[in-house]
């Protein structure tokens, strides 16, 4: 019967160590959680500046509901696109750098929406393998070929543009892996989409707000200013603290993307709740060096109190630091044994990274005191 193959599905996942848990948070999120009645130390989350709790976001987003009310009431084109939301979409386009922005309601979403307008059959994405979920199901949403080149590998992208017939190109990646925490060579990137005439689109969801002048994003951390290849994605939910995404580009392809994405037209208009709150969000990003001096002050202490175990770190810039344990069931084991200490780490495992690589993957925020970096590090120890 059709029901026991899904029970058999979950049996399996469980015995693989791969079923998961969800937890209930019993307060806001910040490095202190409280779940099942009990306080632990959260290293989870992607509130990579601590805005998610912010008072001045939650000062912006009451007086934004008390003007604008919480739905917006309709999809953007009808009549859902309200002032802040513009507003939101300049600010965004002037701190990228970028000639316009385009709002959408989630990184997922604007993924979707960004390469499915963009490519079709007959046209060919040249993706990294350790790009995101959301960009992998956009590729398969676009019918384009989907060709894949190894992790960070430029000279197998390189071969694989000089031998594609392809109408379309595009070159596709995250600006930050989300699991690894590591760059991509932006750089050396752009080169390529030139050379092979090609759009380069790049999701920076961990980059900005944390990389680059002012938190501006992996395009500024290279010093690439905007180019009208470039598709720049970054969402809003992670170190912006809110929900959402935005796509930053050229007024031809903002346009373009406002006239055909589909997730853009076919959804309701985020609430102006979340866009007064951003506004907010993107002034203390600006003004928010110091910030990021802790961030890096407590990934320096994490990396150095790991240094010399069987755990090593990923030598990762950014807030994400995984530490690699390989076993699924292992992971696992680690993940609760620090759990029971009262620290909450993620034990992340295939299919969201490759077999034999499960890992903790520690995320840092600017809210972190080093006090809470160092209980992890000392439990770290103990159990390596
Ligand atoms: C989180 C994430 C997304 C999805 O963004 P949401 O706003 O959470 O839907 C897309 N790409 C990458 C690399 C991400 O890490």
């Amino acid at each position: 019967m059709i029901w026991n193959e899904l029970e058999n599905g979950l049996t399996d996942l469980e015995r693989e160590g791969l079923k998961r848990v969800r937890r209930t948070l019993e307060a806001p999120c910040g490095p202190l959680a409280r779940v099942d009645g009990r306080d632990l130390i959260s290293f989870c989350s992607n509130d990579y500046l601590g805005l998610a709790n912010d008072p001045k976001l939650i000062e912006a987003a009451c007086a934004g509901a008390k003007k604008w009310g919480v739905g917006s009431g309709a999809s953007h084109l009808v009549s859902g696109h309200l002032s802040p939301h513009e507003e939101l979409e300049e600010e965004l386009a002037a701190f990228t750098g970028f000639p316009r922005a385009l709002l959408f309601s989630t990184g997922y979403m604007a993924n979707l929406g960004i390469i499915v307008a963009l490519v079709g059959r007959g046209d060919a994405v040249f993706a990294d393998k350790l790009n995101h979920a959301s960009l992998i199901d956009a590729v398969q949403l676009s019918r384009a070929d989907h060709q894949r080149y190894p992790h960070g590998d430029l000279d197998a992208l390189e071969r694989l543009l000089a031998a594609s017939k392809a109408k379309r190109k595009l070159i596709l990646t995250d600006a930050v892996f989300s699991m690894d925490g590591d760059l991509a060579p932006l750089p050396e990137l752009l080169q390529l989409a030139e050379r092979f005439d090609a759009w380069l689109v790049i999701d920076d969801a961990h980059g900005f707000g944390v990389l680059g002048e002012h938190g501006c994003g992996s395009l500024s951390h290279f010093d690439i200013p905007a180019n009208p290849r470039i598709l720049y994605m970054g969402t809003l939910g992670k170190a912006a603290g809110a929900a959402g995404a935005f796509v930053a580009a050229s007024d031809t392809v903002v346009e373009w993307l406002l006239q055909r994405a589909r997730t853009y037209i076919f959804t309701t208009g985020s609430s102006p709740v979340i866009s007064c709150a951003l506004l907010a969000s993107l002034t203390l990003i600006r003004e928010g060096d110091e910030r990021r001096r802790q961030l890096r002050r407590l990934t320096l202490r994490l990396q150095n109190g790991l240094s010399g175990t069987r755990w090593q770190l990923m030598r990762s810039p950014t807030a994400i630091q995984p530490v690699i344990i390989g076993d699924n069931h292992e992971t696992l084991q680690v993940a609760l044994a620090l759990f029971d200490r009262g620290l909450w780490v993620p034990a992340i495992r295939p299919p969201t990274v490759p077999k034999g690589t499960a890992r903790l993957r520690v995320s840092l925020s600017a809210a972190h005191r080093e006090a809470h970096v160092q209980l992890l590090v000392d439990a770290l120890r103990e159990l390596a």
